[in-house]
Protein backbone atom coordinates (compact mmCIF):
# COMPACT_ATOMS: atom_id res chain seq x y z
CA UNK A 1 0.00 0.00 0.00
CA UNK A 2 0.99 3.61 -0.47
CA UNK A 3 2.70 5.66 2.04
CA UNK A 4 -0.56 8.31 2.71
CA UNK A 5 -2.92 4.96 1.96
CA UNK A 6 -1.43 3.33 4.68
CA UNK A 7 -1.02 6.63 6.91
CA UNK A 8 -4.78 7.16 6.75
CA UNK A 9 -5.25 3.34 7.35
CA UNK A 10 -3.32 2.10 9.90
CA UNK A 11 -3.22 3.63 13.77
CA UNK A 12 -0.21 4.87 15.11
CA UNK A 13 1.80 5.82 11.87
CA UNK A 14 3.87 9.32 11.86
CA UNK A 15 3.72 10.72 8.66
CA UNK A 16 6.97 13.77 7.52
CA UNK A 17 6.13 15.27 4.51
CA UNK A 18 9.03 17.30 3.09
CA UNK A 19 10.10 19.66 0.33
CA UNK A 20 10.38 22.66 -1.01
CA UNK A 21 8.40 25.62 -0.07
CA UNK A 22 8.19 26.12 -4.27
CA UNK A 23 9.01 23.73 -7.10
CA UNK A 24 12.11 25.92 -8.67
CA UNK A 25 13.75 23.76 -11.32
CA UNK A 26 14.00 19.72 -11.62
CA UNK A 27 17.39 19.93 -10.80
CA UNK A 28 16.28 21.00 -7.06
CA UNK A 29 13.49 18.50 -6.56
CA UNK A 30 15.99 15.75 -7.91
CA UNK A 31 18.32 16.88 -4.85
CA UNK A 32 15.35 16.58 -2.65
CA UNK A 33 14.51 13.17 -3.66
CA UNK A 34 17.73 11.85 -3.57
CA UNK A 35 19.34 13.70 0.00
CA UNK A 36 16.22 12.90 2.62
CA UNK A 37 16.36 9.45 3.21
CA UNK A 38 13.81 6.84 3.50
CA UNK A 39 10.75 9.72 2.90
CA UNK A 40 8.24 8.47 0.82
CA UNK A 41 6.15 11.49 0.25
CA UNK A 42 7.17 14.92 -1.13
CA UNK A 43 5.79 18.34 -0.92
CA UNK A 44 6.33 21.73 -3.65
CA UNK A 45 4.72 24.27 -4.52
CA UNK A 46 3.51 24.77 -8.27
CA UNK A 47 0.85 27.53 -7.90
CA UNK A 48 2.25 30.23 -5.04
CA UNK A 49 -0.18 31.92 -2.84
CA UNK A 50 1.73 35.08 -2.80
CA UNK A 51 0.92 38.20 -0.36
CA UNK A 52 2.95 40.57 -2.34
CA UNK A 53 1.94 39.99 -6.66
CA UNK A 54 5.55 40.91 -7.36
CA UNK A 55 6.71 37.83 -5.66
CA UNK A 56 7.84 34.61 -7.26
CA UNK A 57 4.51 32.88 -8.52
CA UNK A 58 5.83 29.43 -8.76
CA UNK A 59 6.06 27.53 -12.16
CA UNK A 60 2.58 26.32 -13.15
CA UNK A 61 2.59 24.39 -15.98
CA UNK A 62 6.51 23.65 -15.88
CA UNK A 63 6.32 22.36 -12.88
CA UNK A 64 3.47 20.03 -13.60
CA UNK A 65 6.13 18.57 -16.44
CA UNK A 66 8.85 18.43 -14.08
CA UNK A 67 6.68 16.22 -11.44
CA UNK A 68 5.67 14.03 -14.36
CA UNK A 69 9.09 13.58 -15.66
CA UNK A 70 10.34 12.99 -11.91
CA UNK A 71 7.82 10.28 -10.84
CA UNK A 72 8.83 8.26 -13.75
CA UNK A 73 12.39 8.21 -12.25
CA UNK A 74 11.59 8.19 -8.87
CA UNK A 75 8.58 6.44 -6.93
CA UNK A 76 7.14 9.00 -4.47
CA UNK A 77 3.92 10.37 -4.21
CA UNK A 78 3.41 14.23 -4.52
CA UNK A 79 1.47 16.82 -2.10
CA UNK A 80 0.61 20.73 -3.75
CA UNK A 81 -1.30 23.56 -3.10
CA UNK A 82 -4.36 24.14 -5.09
CA UNK A 83 -5.91 27.34 -5.75
CA UNK A 84 -7.87 27.08 -8.82
CA UNK A 85 -10.87 24.05 -9.39
CA UNK A 86 -9.21 25.13 -13.47
CA UNK A 87 -6.05 23.63 -12.14
CA UNK A 88 -7.74 20.06 -11.65
CA UNK A 89 -7.21 18.94 -15.04
CA UNK A 90 -3.66 19.36 -14.77
CA UNK A 91 -2.93 18.96 -11.38
CA UNK A 92 -4.83 15.62 -11.52
CA UNK A 93 -2.43 13.61 -13.12
CA UNK A 94 1.13 13.97 -10.19
CA UNK A 95 -0.82 15.14 -7.29
CA UNK A 96 -1.80 12.29 -4.54
CA UNK A 97 -3.23 14.34 -1.88
CA UNK A 98 -4.63 17.81 -2.90
CA UNK A 99 -3.23 20.93 -0.27
CA UNK A 100 -5.63 23.62 0.53
CA UNK A 101 -3.56 26.18 1.45
CA UNK A 102 -4.16 28.85 4.65
CA UNK A 103 -5.83 31.33 2.27
CA UNK A 104 -8.08 29.34 0.66
CA UNK A 105 -9.87 27.30 3.80
CA UNK A 106 -12.76 29.57 3.61
CA UNK A 107 -13.22 28.93 -0.29
CA UNK A 108 -16.07 26.76 -0.30
CA UNK A 109 -16.45 26.07 -4.06
CA UNK A 110 -12.56 24.54 -4.44
CA UNK A 111 -13.04 22.40 -1.05
CA UNK A 112 -16.85 21.54 -2.78
CA UNK A 113 -14.82 20.44 -6.13
CA UNK A 114 -12.40 18.45 -4.32
CA UNK A 115 -14.79 16.57 -2.71
CA UNK A 116 -15.82 14.83 -6.32
CA UNK A 117 -12.83 13.59 -6.56
CA UNK A 118 -12.34 11.32 -4.24
CA UNK A 119 -8.41 11.87 -3.10
CA UNK A 120 -7.43 12.59 -0.12
CA UNK A 121 -6.74 16.66 0.63
CA UNK A 122 -4.60 18.57 3.43
CA UNK A 123 -7.11 21.06 4.56
CA UNK A 124 -4.45 23.86 6.18
CA UNK A 125 -6.01 26.20 8.96
CA UNK A 126 -6.68 29.36 7.44
CA UNK A 127 -4.37 31.55 9.98
CA UNK A 128 -6.91 33.45 11.27
CA UNK A 129 -9.49 30.61 11.52
CA UNK A 130 -11.23 29.11 15.13
CA UNK A 131 -11.17 25.15 15.44
CA UNK A 132 -14.58 24.96 14.85
CA UNK A 133 -14.25 26.85 11.42
CA UNK A 134 -11.49 24.74 10.54
CA UNK A 135 -13.80 21.89 10.86
CA UNK A 136 -16.83 23.80 9.00
CA UNK A 137 -14.44 23.61 6.20
CA UNK A 138 -13.98 20.03 6.32
CA UNK A 139 -17.47 19.65 6.21
CA UNK A 140 -17.78 20.61 2.53
CA UNK A 141 -16.03 18.04 1.54
CA UNK A 142 -18.53 15.02 3.32
CA UNK A 143 -17.38 12.22 0.76
CA UNK A 144 -14.13 12.68 2.34
CA UNK A 145 -14.50 12.99 5.61
CA UNK A 146 -12.31 11.63 7.87
CA UNK A 147 -11.00 8.77 5.93
CA UNK A 148 -9.63 11.19 3.83
CA UNK A 149 -9.19 14.25 5.07
CA UNK A 150 -5.90 15.09 6.83
CA UNK A 151 -5.85 18.93 8.94
CA UNK A 152 -2.51 20.80 9.20
CA UNK A 153 -2.01 22.90 11.74
CA UNK A 154 0.12 25.41 10.15
CA UNK A 155 0.18 28.74 13.27
CA UNK A 156 -2.56 31.15 13.56
CA UNK A 157 -1.67 34.94 14.00
CA UNK A 158 -1.88 36.44 17.29
CA UNK A 159 -0.67 39.66 18.81
CA UNK A 160 2.77 38.43 18.45
CA UNK A 161 5.42 39.42 15.84
CA UNK A 162 8.37 37.67 17.00
CA UNK A 163 7.49 34.56 15.10
CA UNK A 164 5.96 34.47 11.42
CA UNK A 165 2.58 32.87 13.28
CA UNK A 166 1.96 31.35 16.63
CA UNK A 167 1.78 27.62 16.61
CA UNK A 168 -1.16 26.23 18.46
CA UNK A 169 -0.77 23.18 19.84
CA UNK A 170 -3.94 23.42 21.83
CA UNK A 171 -5.44 22.97 18.63
CA UNK A 172 -3.68 19.29 17.96
CA UNK A 173 -4.82 17.99 21.16
CA UNK A 174 -8.23 19.28 21.30
CA UNK A 175 -8.79 17.98 17.76
CA UNK A 176 -7.04 14.34 18.85
CA UNK A 177 -9.27 14.44 21.73
CA UNK A 178 -12.49 15.52 19.98
CA UNK A 179 -12.48 13.81 16.48
CA UNK A 180 -10.94 11.01 14.31
CA UNK A 181 -9.00 13.40 11.89
CA UNK A 182 -5.62 12.48 11.72
CA UNK A 183 -3.71 16.14 12.22
CA UNK A 184 -0.34 17.07 11.11
CA UNK A 185 1.55 20.02 11.98
CA UNK A 186 3.32 22.90 9.82
CA UNK A 187 6.59 24.12 11.91
CA UNK A 188 7.64 26.16 9.22
CA UNK A 189 4.82 28.74 8.62
CA UNK A 190 4.03 28.66 12.31
CA UNK A 191 7.49 29.88 13.22
CA UNK A 192 8.90 31.00 9.61
CA UNK A 193 12.61 30.83 11.71
CA UNK A 194 14.59 27.20 10.77
CA UNK A 195 15.84 27.22 14.25
CA UNK A 196 11.96 26.71 15.72
CA UNK A 197 11.87 24.27 13.55
CA UNK A 198 13.54 21.07 15.67
CA UNK A 199 11.59 22.09 18.90
CA UNK A 200 8.31 22.62 17.40
CA UNK A 201 8.53 19.33 15.70
CA UNK A 202 9.66 17.23 19.03
CA UNK A 203 6.73 19.67 20.92
CA UNK A 204 4.24 18.35 17.94
CA UNK A 205 4.76 14.57 18.25
CA UNK A 206 4.37 14.78 22.20
CA UNK A 207 1.12 16.81 21.53
CA UNK A 208 -0.43 13.67 19.83
CA UNK A 209 0.23 14.95 16.25
CA UNK A 210 0.10 12.56 13.46
CA UNK A 211 2.81 13.65 11.29
CA UNK A 212 5.04 16.77 10.11
CA UNK A 213 5.02 18.88 7.25
CA UNK A 214 8.52 20.80 6.78
CA UNK A 215 9.85 23.09 4.37
CA UNK A 216 13.52 21.87 3.27
CA UNK A 217 15.06 23.10 0.72
CA UNK A 218 18.89 22.18 -1.25
CA UNK A 219 20.16 26.05 -0.12
CA UNK A 220 17.68 27.82 1.85
CA UNK A 221 19.75 30.80 1.66
CA UNK A 222 18.99 31.00 -2.46
CA UNK A 223 15.19 29.80 -2.11
CA UNK A 224 12.58 32.23 -4.00
CA UNK A 225 10.10 32.02 -1.35
CA UNK A 226 10.19 31.58 2.42
CA UNK A 227 14.30 31.22 2.53
CA UNK A 228 14.17 32.05 6.27
CA UNK A 229 12.20 29.19 7.18
CA UNK A 230 13.36 26.20 5.24
CA UNK A 231 15.95 23.77 6.72
CA UNK A 232 18.38 21.58 4.05
CA UNK A 233 18.71 17.99 3.93
CA UNK A 234 21.17 17.03 6.15
CA UNK A 235 19.24 19.01 9.07
CA UNK A 236 16.30 17.29 7.79
CA UNK A 237 17.90 14.08 8.16
CA UNK A 238 18.74 15.20 11.31
CA UNK A 239 15.55 15.76 12.13
CA UNK A 240 13.90 12.75 11.68
CA UNK A 241 16.63 11.11 13.77
CA UNK A 242 15.93 13.18 16.67
CA UNK A 243 12.27 12.25 15.85
CA UNK A 244 12.52 8.79 15.80
CA UNK A 245 13.67 8.54 19.40
CA UNK A 246 10.59 10.51 20.61
CA UNK A 247 8.17 8.02 17.98
CA UNK A 248 9.24 5.15 20.22
CA UNK A 249 7.83 7.31 23.94
CA UNK A 250 4.82 8.41 21.66
CA UNK A 251 4.53 4.65 20.17
CA UNK A 252 4.26 5.94 16.31
CA UNK A 253 6.13 4.58 13.14
CA UNK A 254 7.69 7.30 11.20
CA UNK A 255 6.50 6.89 7.74
C1 LIG B 1 2.46 26.10 1.94
O1 LIG B 1 2.42 25.12 2.70
O2 LIG B 1 3.03 26.06 0.85
C2 LIG B 1 1.82 27.36 2.34
C3 LIG B 1 1.75 28.39 1.52
O3 LIG B 1 1.35 27.36 3.59
P1 LIG B 1 0.07 28.15 4.18
O4 LIG B 1 -1.04 27.95 3.20
O5 LIG B 1 -0.14 27.46 5.48
O6 LIG B 1 0.50 29.58 4.31
MN1 LIG C 1 6.22 28.31 2.21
Amino acid sequence: MKTINTFLNEPNKFLIIAGPCALESEDQMRYILNETGNTNVFRAGIFKMRTNPNSFQGLGVKGQQIIKDLKKEFDFEFVTEITDPRQIEMLDEVVDMYQIGSRNMYNYDLLKELNSLNKPVLLKRAFSATVNEWLNAAEYMPQLGEEKIILCERGIRTFETSTRNTLDLNSVIYLKQTTNFKVLVDPSHASGIKSMIEPLSLAAIACGADGLLVETHPNPSEALSDKEQQINCTDFRELKNKLSLYSKIANKEII
